[in-house]
């Protein structure tokens, strides 16, 4: 059997009740134990006040024994219920009520009783009952006499279980209130769970968009409603981002698919001359080269997404990267009759992984050479930024990036003239790849660009530790 209860809801009642029913308990036993000890005081102050009432009272008669005199009859009556003995200090009994029907209160006095100050006992009768008992030493006449007074605690029993009775009986009622009552409040409290609950149910990766409704953002739940919100906010965009990649490859992918079909087909409808076919053969071939490069930086950036890619890190200064990268794009330059300039501080070491940052390089260099006209000059400049960075700038004079194009060149598919710069045969990953490529190093890319004036694109990089010293040594020689 399954004790413990599913929901929260429940849960939450059930530790209401029982720390309630504990505190309860306690509560009502603290207060008899309270109740108990006030009444005692009570009990023991009219005992003692009644003990001096009975010692003015004890006249001696003339058979030697005692009896009980009121000098106004019924004005210090002692109280029914009231047990009295009177004992000669050598044991024998000189009076005893007649509520004691002969029972003793405590059979023949020891030699120390009642010679201090009288303090009130609990003691029983031989037939059971209670009682509360004072002794005191008295002289009735010349006579020396132990004087004892006892009440039947019966009474104090009695209102003790009376105030006990009304206590369990508040108990299960106070306990069953407190379970109703926090049920309902529990189940009030939680309502806006079931609520997200149902709401969450319906959302699926079609309906992103949707959002939990929050009826109060600043208590617990409606933070928690906002942060599940904000969550799905973000998988909304990664979902978002990922279709319109998929979307974005596929259709890249199916140009140059198109092309090299359309080629073979024209090609194949009429026969041709062998240098026909060769010709025809080299567009395929080109379209192929376009097909592999997409492929290649499709990876990259799937490597990337992924994080599976480990950086081998070594130290090297940054221009030399900077004259390997530009020696991949020499020929392209070349067939433009482009201009690198390379210049720096050969000193200034980063401690980077060289193919991946080398890459990065790259395609600046390759974008740089692709959107500058024939015979223009590029330049690429490597400086310290300050104490911790360097910075490498590839500089332009070509068409520059209009500025409403400025914050998404480095989306991924990006391009601010589709057809113009598929021409030149780019998909829209280069400066993607980059900008992946600094930021896993610890480094961010910037641009500055003027419509028609060219483009500076600025990579910032840590330097790498030591490379301080090693500057300060080149200074020095
Ligand atoms: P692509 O492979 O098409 O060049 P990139 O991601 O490298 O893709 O660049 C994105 C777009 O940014 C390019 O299509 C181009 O329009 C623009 N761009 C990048 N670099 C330059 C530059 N140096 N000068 C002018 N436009 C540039």
């Amino acid at each position: 059997m399954r004790l413990r209860p599913r929901n929260v809801r429940s849960r939450l009642t059930l530790w209401y009740v029982l720390v309630l029913a504990g505190l309860l308990a306690l509560y009502g036993g603290v207060a008899s134990l309270f109740l108990f000890l006030s009444l005692r005081e009570d009990f023991d102050q009219n005992l003692l006040e009644d003990l001096e009432t009975v010692e003015g009272m004890l006249a001696k008669e003339p058979n030697g024994l005692v009896a009980l005199h009121s000098s106004h009859p019924g004005a210090a009556e002692p109280r029914i219920g009231h047990f009295i003995e009177v004992w000669s200090p050598e044991g024998s009994l000189l009076y005893r009520s007649a509520a004691l029907q002969d029972q003793t209160l405590g059979g023949r006095p020891g030699p120390d009783e009642g010679l201090h100050d009288p303090t009130p006992s609990t003691t029983r009768l031989p037939n059971g009952t209670r009682v509360r008992l004072a002794s005191s030493v008295y002289h009735v006449e010349d006579q020396r006499v132990v004087l004892r007074v006892a009440y039947s605690e019966e009474g104090l029993w009695r209102e003790l279980g009376e105030f006990g009775e009304v206590l369990l009986l508040g108990f299960p009622i106070a306990v069953l209130l407190a379970g109703v009552g926090g049920y309902a409040l529990a189940r009030k409290a939680l309502a806006p769970i079931d609520s997200m609950a149902t709401q969450a149910k319906k959302i699926s990766a079609e309906r992103l968009g949707d959002r939990l409704s929050i009826e109060n953002p600043e208590d617990e739940l409606g933070k928690l409603g906002t942060v599940f919100n904000g969550m799905l906010g973000r998988l909304q965009a990664a979902f978002d981002q990922l279709r319109r990649f998929t979307a974005d490859a596929s259709h890249e992918l199916r140009t140059p698919l198109t092309a090299i079909r359309s080629v073979g087909e024209v090609a194949l409808q009429d026969e041709r001359s062998p240098a026909e076919y060769r010709d025809v053969i080299g567009s395929m071939l080109e379209e192929v080269d376009r097909l592999t490069r997409l492929a290649e930086s499709l990876l990259a950036l799937s490597r990337a997404d992924t994080g599976h890619v480990q950086l081998q890190r070594e130290d090297i200064p940054l221009l030399r990267l900077a004259k390997e990268a530009s020696s991949v794009v020499e020929v392209l330059a070349e067939e433009k009759r482009q201009r690198i300039d390379i210049e720096g501080d050969a000193d200034l070491l980063v401690s980077v992984d060289r193919l991946i940052l080398r890459q990065a390089i790259v395609n600046l260099l390759d974008n740089a050479i692709k959107y500058s006209p024939p015979g223009s000059r590029i330049l690429v400049r490597v400086q310290r930024g300050g104490d911790k960075q360097l910075f490498l700038d590839v500089i332009d004079h070509g068409t520059g990036i209009p500025s409403e194009h400025q914050p998404y060149v480095f989306d991924r598919f990006y391009r601010v003239d589709k057809a113009r710069t598929r021409e030149c045969g780019g998909a829209g990953l280069g400066l993607s790849i980059t900008r992946w490529a600094v930021e896993a190093h610890g480094g961010d890319i910037t641009l500055e660009s003027e419509e028609g004036h060219g483009s500076t694109f600025r990579v910032s990089l840590p330097l790498a530790k030591y490379s301080s010293a090693s500057q300060s040594k080149g200074g020095s020689q």
